[in-house]
């Protein structure tokens, strides 16, 4: 595996490395085991599943947002000096962004493409970048190859550092994408957008925030992130914690120092396990006197593997270079006839048993990377993952697991209970106190919330989640009848993408194509019809719910926390090429799914 890499000249492919690879699911490879093997397995994920639920059955109601109180310190921008002062806005702009991430910005490079001039970021942070502005933790780094996840290398003339970027360089590149579209110029900061009103007669979008503000906007783009509301286990006495405490994503370098050596006398404590957790443990670990982990489930570490670009391998590539590796992602595996032949006779039931079979084999790999890793053999056990690979985010990391070999990293395992006491001492679990002096609540956001922080109110007055009360209704994800000219970005009913920015890339795509016909055509607004957003809305029952998987998972994000939810409230699952192609053939026929003003 290393030896490719130690010959920089030679790969014309940049890392074929095992983890880049990932687990690529080949239904054509038959099962290798007996069947009893897999289903005994898959007889323990369930009781897995079973014990974590019985602690915490209350799924999405276990956590909060709503940081007010003594809660409001977990949500403040630790990058923010002082917050700056200015006069209300009352203007009016063309096109206005609700977020300043990957979403506003991919889109807006499109705009500025197609001619758009007028166009504005409101962003609650001191800055673009959204998650990569926010979540600056030691170690934040992109799980997807750098050469897919960073947008617009093409345009920008960028090769990514290494094979996974870093949070600084994902950082300084959207800071790159802002300053190429002259997006700085409009743009305003610590603002937080908190209404969004249609005015019909004048056909613009009012749009008020926390700063007394109230532009107007032909459009507006609803691009406040899936994972931007950061949410809190609900724990009896976090209140009454004497020590420091702060979320993952609001990481207080002031309280830790940069290269975190205000750590180096302190006793740690992290509640949670997932991919930012992972990501934060073996730096603070390294740092801290002592740290201890309170783990609720597992993550699943696989190899990371990281190597630098070769300098041959990025001076050779083409321009379209990137465009084109995405289209070959999209298109997936070229199959030769006879393959395609055998893949129609396969018949759905031993198609679903083969992937689930892999899904085992591959985390029973996991495993055993476990034992050849953790010395201690009870921590070793309580760190091996007992579910289905990817019901949560697959993690990637070559130091998390050499950590817990450390002295003074310690493994509370909760074994599926979770952290219900905090004191003012430390966290409290089965009667025992852990005493902290700092505690980081690693315990996630908020999901794929359409117009979080913000109350959007449509053609008759209706806010949008009151629309959504009896189902969501979409047209793509994007958008919803009776929000003339307001796109929504990653919200539920859109494909999902392990790589999100190329997601986003396609929904930006198909809202600046939306903006040009409305500017082209004469018109000023742009709707959904009830017919069409009525097709998207059985598209996406058509495809949710087709197996048991969501309901066989550990609970998570991924599947509503075990909840069960409405098969339209949640991701388009006909894939993402399938997805694609709906938008191209939609926008062949706009008048027939759009009305238009
Ligand atoms: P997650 O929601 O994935 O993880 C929250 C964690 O908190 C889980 O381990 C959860 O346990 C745990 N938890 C919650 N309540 C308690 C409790 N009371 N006691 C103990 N543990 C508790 O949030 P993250 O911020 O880690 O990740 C969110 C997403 O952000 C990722 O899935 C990924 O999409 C993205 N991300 C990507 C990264 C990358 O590319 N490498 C890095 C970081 C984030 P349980 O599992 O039992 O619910």
């Amino acid at each position: 595996m290393s030896e490719t890499k130690l010959k920089p000249s030679t790969p014309k492919v940049q890392n074929p490395n095992a983890a880049a690879v990932r687990v690529a699911f080949d239904p054509l490879r038959p099962t290798e085991k007996p069947q009893d093997y897999y289903d005994e397995i898959k007889q323990k994920f369930a009781e897995a599943r079973d014990l974590r639920l019985s602690y915490r059955p209350d799924g999405r109601a276990q956590y909060t947002s709503e940081l007010t109180g003594e809660l409001a310190k977990y949500e403040i921008d630790p990058h923010i000096e002082t917050r700056e002062t200015r006069e209300p806005i009352n203007d009016t702009v063309e096109c206005l962004f609700i977020g300043g991430g990957f979403s506003a910005l991919l889109t807006a490079a499109r705009l500025r493409e197609r001619g758009v001039e007028s166009i504005r970021i409101v962003e609650r942070g001191g800055d673009v970048g959204g998650t990569w502005y926010w979540n600056r933790y030691p170690g934040a780094a992109c799980d997807v190859s750098a050469y897919d996840y960073l947008p617009l290398l093409d345009e920008l003339n960028y090769v990514p550092e290494s094979f996974f970027a870093k949070g600084p360089e994902i950082f300084a590149h959207c800071q790159s994408i802002a300053r190429k579209y002259d997006l700085y110029d409009l743009a305003v900061f610590q603002t937080t957008v908190t209404s969004t009103v249609w005015d019909a007669k004048a056909k613009l979008w009012r749009v008020g925030t926390d700063r007394g503000d109230t532009m107007s906007a032909r459009f507006v783009i609803c691009a406040n992130g899936t994972l931007s509301k950061p949410k809190l286990s609900k724990i009896a006495g976090m209140e009454r914690f004497k020590g420091h405490s702060f979320h993952s994503s609001r990481f207080d370098y002031a309280y830790t120092k940069g290269d975190l050596s205000g750590l180096k006398d302190k006793v740690v404590g992290i509640i949670g396990t997932g991919a930012s957790a992972v990501q934060i443990i073996p730096r603070v670990g390294k740092a801290a006197k002592a740290l201890y982990v309170f783990q609720r489930t597992p993550s699943a570490i696989d190899i990371r593997d990281d190597i630098p670009t070769d300098p041959d391998w990025a001076a050779a590539l083409k321009p379209g270079w990137q465009a084109e590796r995405l289209q070959k992602h999209m298109r997936g595996p070229l199959l030769t006839e006879q393959q395609k032949r055998d893949l129609a006779a396969l018949p759905r039931e031993e198609k679903i048993r083969r992937q689930e079979n892999q899904n085992i084999e591959h985390q029973m790999r996991i495993h055993a990377r476990v034992d050849e890793i953790v010395k201690d053999k009870a921590t070793a056990e309580a760190l091996k993952p007992w579910y289905m690979h990817r019901c949560k985010r697959p993690c990637y990391d070559d130091e998390y697991l050499p950590a817990f070999n450390l002295p003074n990293v310690h493994l509370v395992d909760t074994n599926g209970q979770g952290i219900t006491e905090v004191s003012e001492h430390g966290v409290v679990f089965e009667g025992r106190e852990y005493p902290v002096d700092v505690l980081i609540y690693a315990t996630g956001f908020e999901v794929q919330v359409t117009g979080i922080y913000n109350d959007i109110r449509g053609e008759n007055g209706l806010e949008l989640n009151e629309k959504y009360a009896d189902g969501m209704r979409t047209v793509f994800g994007i958008h919803s009848a009776g929000y003339p000219n307001l796109f929504i970005m990653g919200g539920y009913q859109a494909s999902f993408q392990f790589n999100l920015t190329f997601m986003l890339q396609t929904q930006g795509g198909h809202i600046a194509e939306c903006i040009k016909y409305v500017r082209e055509h004469g018109h000023t607004t742009i709707d959904a019809t009830p017919e069409a957003e009525q097709w998207w809305v059985d598209e996406v029952i058509r495809h949710r719910g087709k197996t048991n998987r969501n309901r066989e998972c550990t609970p998570g994000y991924y599947n509503f926390e075990g909840e069960s939810n409405r098969r339209q409230d949640g991701n388009y699952n006909g894939g993402f090429y399938q997805y694609f192609t709906h938008m191209t053939e939609v926008k062949q026929e706009m008048e027939k799914h759009f009305r238009f003003g």
